[in-house]
Parts: C-alpha cells; sequence; structure tokens
C-alpha cells in the first residue's frame, strides 16, 4: 500500500532549517519503498515564497500555512496546522528533524492523531512492510531498533545530521495548497508577549558539520576564543559541556549533552573535555570524535576515533595555524 510521507519544514528567523531539509532524503527513502508521494508542510506568517525550497530538496507536494496569527511558533496553532497538512496530505509517516521545536511538537501532533511516536532516531528503514527506526536508549548507552505500529499514523524526530541533504527535486513547480485550519486566537490560552533570542550566536548547533566544543578547563570565556577562531576556521559551530556552561564561559544555547543540545556532526572536537556518561549522551552519534585531554585514562578517549594525550592551551592554537596554513596554499 502506497504510504505518503509529510516532512514538517521547520522555519527559524525566516528561513528554511537546513536539518530539516535533510528529512526529505528519509521521507524519499519511504515513499521509493511504498510507492507513496512526498509533502512538505510549511506554516509561519509571508512563508509561501520558501515552498521552492521544499521542492527543490524532493517534496512533490507543498501545504502551506500562510497566517499573521502563525508568526512565531505557538504549540497549539501548530499542531492544528500541522494535524491539517496531516489530513490534506493523507500521511502515513510524519518526519520532524530533532530540534527545540520538535521536542514540543511531535509528542503533541502524536497524542492528538493517536498515533505511534519515535524520537530522536538515528536511522529509519522499511522493511517487510514495516517503518523501522534506530534510536539511542537509556541515556545513549545503547541504541534500540524499533518498529512502529503500521495500523496508525507514525512520527518520526530524526536528528540533523542521521541524513545528508537531497537534492531529489524534479525541477518542476512544486503544487502548493493552501491548508484550512481554524485558528481561535481569542481562546488560545497561550499568547506570545515578546520574543527574547538567545545569545549564542548565529550559527545553530545542531546544524554545524563540524563542531569544536570545550569543557571547565578552558578556564574563562576569554579561553573560548581559541576555539572560536578554530571553528571559524573550519566553517564550523561552538559547543561546551555544562561544567563550562554552568562556570559561565558559554552561553546555555552551546551546552552539548543530555541537557543541552544533541549533535551529531562530521567531526566533533573535545578540548579539555572528560567525557562524563551526560556529555556523551549529546556528541557519541558523532561521524569522527578528535578528544585532547591532558589525562591519557580520560573516559572522551572511550568514544574518541582519534585521542591526543596534549595540553589543550599549546594544541588548538596550533591546528588552527595548521589550518590556516591549508587555506592559503
Ligand atoms: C542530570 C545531569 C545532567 C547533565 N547534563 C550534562 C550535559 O548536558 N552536558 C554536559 O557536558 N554535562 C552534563 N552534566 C555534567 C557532567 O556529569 C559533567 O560534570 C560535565 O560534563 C563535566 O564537564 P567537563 O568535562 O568540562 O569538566 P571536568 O569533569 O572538570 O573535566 C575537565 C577535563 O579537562 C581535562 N583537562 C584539564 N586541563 C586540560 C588541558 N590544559 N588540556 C587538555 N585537557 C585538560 C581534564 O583531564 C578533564 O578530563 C550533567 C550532570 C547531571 C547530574
Amino acid at each position: 500500500m502506497a504510504v505518503n510521507a509529510l516532512v514538517y519544514v521547520e522555519l527559524r528567523n525566516g528561513t528554511v532549517s537546513p536539518a530539516s531539509l535533510r528529512m526529505f532524503t528519509a521521507a524519499r527513502l519511504i515513499t521509493a519503498e511504498t510507492g507513496g508521494s512526498v509533502h512538505a508542510a510549511i506554516i509561519g506568517h509571508e512563508v509561501t515564497d520558501l515552498a521552492r525550497e521544499a521542492a527543490d530538496a524532493g517534496a512533490d507536494h507543498v501545504h502551506v500555512a500562510d497566517r499573521p496569527a502563525l508568526e512565531h511558533y505557538r504549540a497549539l496553532p501548530y499542531a492544528r496546522a500541522v494535524e491539517a497538512a496531516v489530513a490534506a496530505s493523507d500521511a502515513g509517516v510524519v518526519l520532524f528533524a530533532t530540534s527545540c521545536l520538535s521536542r514540543d511538537l511531535a509528542p503533541r501532533l502524536a497524542a492528538r492523531l493517536d498515533a505511534a511516536l519515535a524520537t530522536d532516531c538515528l536511522g529509519v528503514a522499511w522493511e517487510s512492510g514495516e517503518l523501522r527506526v534506530r534510536r539511542p536508549m537509556y541515556c545513549a548507552k545503547c541504541v534500540g531498533e524499533i518498529a512502529l505500529a503500521s495500523d496508525r499514523l507514525r512520527i518520526l524526530s530524526i536528528r540533523p545530521n542521521a541524513f545528508a541533504a537531497s537534492a531529489d527535486g524534479t525541477g518542476a513547480s512544486p503544487a502548493i495548497t493552501p491548508l484550512d485550519v481554524t485558528l481561535s486566537d481569542d481562546h488560545e490560552p497561550v499568547t506570545m508577549k515578546d520574543l527574547v533570542r538567545a545569545s549564542g550566536g548565529s550559527r545553530d548547533l545542531a546544524d554545524a558539520e563540524i563542531v569544536v566544543s570545550g569543557g571547565r578547563s578552558l578556564e574563562s570565556e576569554e579561553n573560548f576564543t581559541m576555539l572560536h577562531e578554530l571553528a571559524a576556521e573550519l566553517d564550523g559551530a561552538v559547543g561546551a559541556s555544562r561544567a563550562a556552561v554552568d562556570a559561565g564561559y558559554q552561553p546555555q544555547a552551546r551546552q552539548v549533552g543530555l541537557t543541552g543540545k544533541v549533535v551529531t556532526p562530521q567531526l566533533y572536537i573535545a578540548c579539555g573535555i572528560d567525557g562524563a556518561i551526560q556529555h556523551l549522551a549529546g556528541m557519541r552519534g558523532s561521524k569522527v570524535i578528535v578528544a585532547i585531554n591532558t589525562k591519557a585514562d580520560a573516559p572522551i578517549f572511550g568514544v574518541a576515533t582519534y585521542g591526543c594525550v596534549a595540553d589543550l592551551f599549546k594544541l588548538v592554537p596550533m591546528i588552527t595555524e595548521e589550518c590556516r596554513k591549508l587555506e592559503e596554499s
């Protein structure tokens, strides 16, 4: 039976999040097996022009809820809009990229639609008529494989870098359909009074291909400058352990781990980070992990692809310098 897949296209500051465009690769994987079509849901205000990006990433149909009342994310109106997109697309699977927004929206949607839900997935496969996913369990100590019940809607959130970006668009103009959403602002229990953007720089940690992270051993906010310099050379983002964030060296938006962000970059460079289980929960899915630590038996070396027993204050500037030379040559 054909199964249609609906991708929720997340917007940040009026632009499409690169992480959610990667979900079209997962959507194509499912529809290639089932013969269904790929749909996109775009929700916000003055967002209709963004439909082209969803089509270029692989959407056959784009469903748009474009209303002033949807300018900023609020759980209930957005849940209603995605619900309308599920109905309009006749979706059997809904895909979100793992993010703060999807942590709020996906379970709410699952409860409203009595759907099967699997969050923070690392991989997706369609096997023998079943949707199977891999996801971390027990603080990422192990990875479980789960089959989602096929008698109901299935909702997934997938780690941003679990799939490469797809360029499967047909080049044809997408079918854009306005969504019929009933919004009852008079009865909304939550209203937006003010929006305060978190500090933490422009580059979102979760979208970065390369993350350079520092721990308590950096000793000050000033010393993090050397990590920012290396990240800038590598076109990456800066992360931090909770100890570094608690000490005020970096804003919370940069925290990696169980109570911070989960990242799965191509390259994660851990500088002076011990490797507590709560930190590993946020980064052990990275493709290549480089650890720099003075202590040869630090737990971070247990997950590292390459380990450097070295003083970060000496090694990090040397790596940055070598990267500069490479770029100049
Ligand atoms: C409920 C809960 C949730 C948590 N959530 C998170 C989370 O989301 N993220 C997180 O990170 N932590 C989290 N923690 C905290 C976690 O347990 C650790 O305390 C924290 O990760 C330690 O940070 P750190 O490695 O920077 O510091 P430390 O444990 O102090 O380690 C510093 C490391 O730097 C090395 N070092 C020192 N000097 C140098 C140098 N000059 N060069 C190179 N290496 C050097 C040391 O050998 C050591 O390995 C959580 C804890 C709890 C209880």
